[in-house]
């Protein structure tokens, strides 16, 4: 009609474009598990607004903490901290294993990473930044560095003192032995992976930044063991271990932090913990933490971050009220549950699909890719953008992530508040797409 026609013209004529094509798709109201448009259409959000609604859309108490908050209290002198910002760095450093203990607070992911970056490089002295080949940390300069998915084609070389790593692929690796039953020795590929780095640096590693499980990489999942070894390599080598926990932080893979997951020899606890979607449930709150003596040395080596709106009090708040629920309503345990049934339901799409190569993730951090050819594992880009587009016409927004030039991983990260139906109901629909592609 007129209106959605001007509401196209207006955007091609105002709005820039930034990359990735605008989906044709024009949500009005965003609720729980769901998105819909102006005629009252729903579709199912398997996405949770690019992951960062785990709460699910509009939670009432989210909705009701902005409402109160922002009559009070808006954004002050940048060096004025207000009640809401200590209270959540004090229910923050609560639930942090110790030595971490201390947060402070930005709004976006690249910028937690920036920040990383800059106060590893600070307490370190030094200045190589490791990051994994499937890496995402997000498109500023500095995090755009350490993004080997999507961030280093553009405008210019990258900073330099970036190094590559290869990342844990347990399902493409050259260290997957398919005549020993498709085991993954991904000892030797780490004892590989070390051996080109200690090739490219210069002598300078200050830190490796990583996600315990590479999301937009294609969900690989470190092999169990294998995040404490890294921990060692990194002191080994007298590094920061930095863990970007934007989309598995604050609940969703089943525990608070990802990290925990590991249990081998007593776990590991990261020198830096950057979160941030998960945490802000929608609204742009992210944050830094670190250990007391981290910070004491960054200090003392002179790191400055005074961004405009650090430690911001409404989205401050809004971050109370989220790890509020999270411990209240048991979320982990919630996401725990509710993965593991769309997980079963993911495996029965393997079982009756043959493109669907592989199944993995935790909790409602869930990926399965897409192949071509069941020998070779081909990826099986075109089917896997075929499907999508189907899922979404049926009322299902999930989204393709994985390396450029790779096959695509279909990630699937529901909200907490998705019903046991719901789930039903978005397998019914790839099932059905599936079906369609292949037929
Ligand atoms: N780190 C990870 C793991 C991410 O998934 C993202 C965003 N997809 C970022 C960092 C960057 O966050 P932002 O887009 O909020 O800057």
């Amino acid at each position: 009609d007129s209106e959605e026609s001007s509401f196209w013209s207006r955007s091609d004529e105002y709005l820039l474009k930034t990359g990735v094509p605008y989906s044709p798709i024009i949500v009005t109201k965003a609720q729980g598990t769901r998105l819909y448009d102006a005629e009252g259409n729903s579709m199912l959000d398997f996405t949770s607004g690019q992951m960062s609604s785990l709460l699910g859309h509009s939670h009432p108490e989210i909705v009701q903490v902005v409402r109160d908050s922002i009559g009070e209290l808006d954004h002050l002198l940048c060096n004025m901290i207000t009640h809401p910002v200590v209270d959540l760095a004090e229910r923050l450093g609560r639930l942090l294993p110790r030595p971490l203990q201390k947060s402070f607070f930005l709004n976006t992911g690249s910028e937690t990473i920036e920040a990383a970056i800059k106060m590893a490089k600070c307490y370190t002295g030094k200045f190589e930044i490791v990051a994994f080949s499937a890496s995402y940390h997000g498109l500023t300069q500095g995090a755009g560095s350490a993004t080997y998915t999507a961030g280093r084609k553009h405008g210019g070389p990258a900073m330099p003192g970036h190094l590559v790593f290869p990342a844990p692929y347990a399902y493409r690796s050259p260290f997957r032995k398919p005549d020993d039953g498709g085991s993954y020795d991904w000892e030797a590929e780490l004892e590989y992976g070390w051996s080109l780095i200690d090739r490219q640096s210069v002598g300078s590693l200050a830190a490796f930044v990583m996600e315990p499980i590479l999301s937009t990489g294609g969900i690989l999942d470190l092999p169990a063991g294998y995040l404490r070894r890294m921990s060692e390599e990194c002191k080994k080598r007298g590094m920061l271990l930095i863990l970007d926990e934007a989309q598995t932080g604050v609940g969703r893979t089943g525990k608070m932090f990802a990290f925990q997951h590991e249990e081998e020899g007593g776990g590991v606890v990261p020198d830096i913990l950057a979160l941030s979607k998960t945490l802000g449930c929608g609204l742009p709150l992210a944050a830094v933490c670190t250990t007391a003596e981290i910070e004491r040395g960054c200090r003392e080596a002179g790191f400055l971050w005074l961004t405009t709106h650090i430690n911001d009090p409404l989205t401050a708040a809004v971050g109370n009220k989220v790890l509020e629920i999270v411990e209240r309503d048991d979320v982990c345990g919630l996401a725990a549950e509710r993965g593991a049934q769309l997980r079963a339901g993911l495996l029965k799409l393997k079982e009756k699909y043959w493109c669907v190569g592989d199944v993995r993730g935790k909790g409602l951090l869930q990926g399965i890719e897409i192949i071509s050819d069941v020998t070779t594992r081909a990826p099986g880009t075109d089917i896997g953008h075929a499907v999508s587009d189907r899922a979404m016409e049926l009322g299902l927004s999930c989204n393709i992530v994985n390396l450029p030039g790779m096959g695509g991983v279909f990630r699937l990260a529901p909200p907490v508040t998705v019903t046991p139906e719901e789930i039903e109901e978005g397998i019914r629909i790839l099932d059905e797409a599936f079906a369609h592609v292949l037929k």
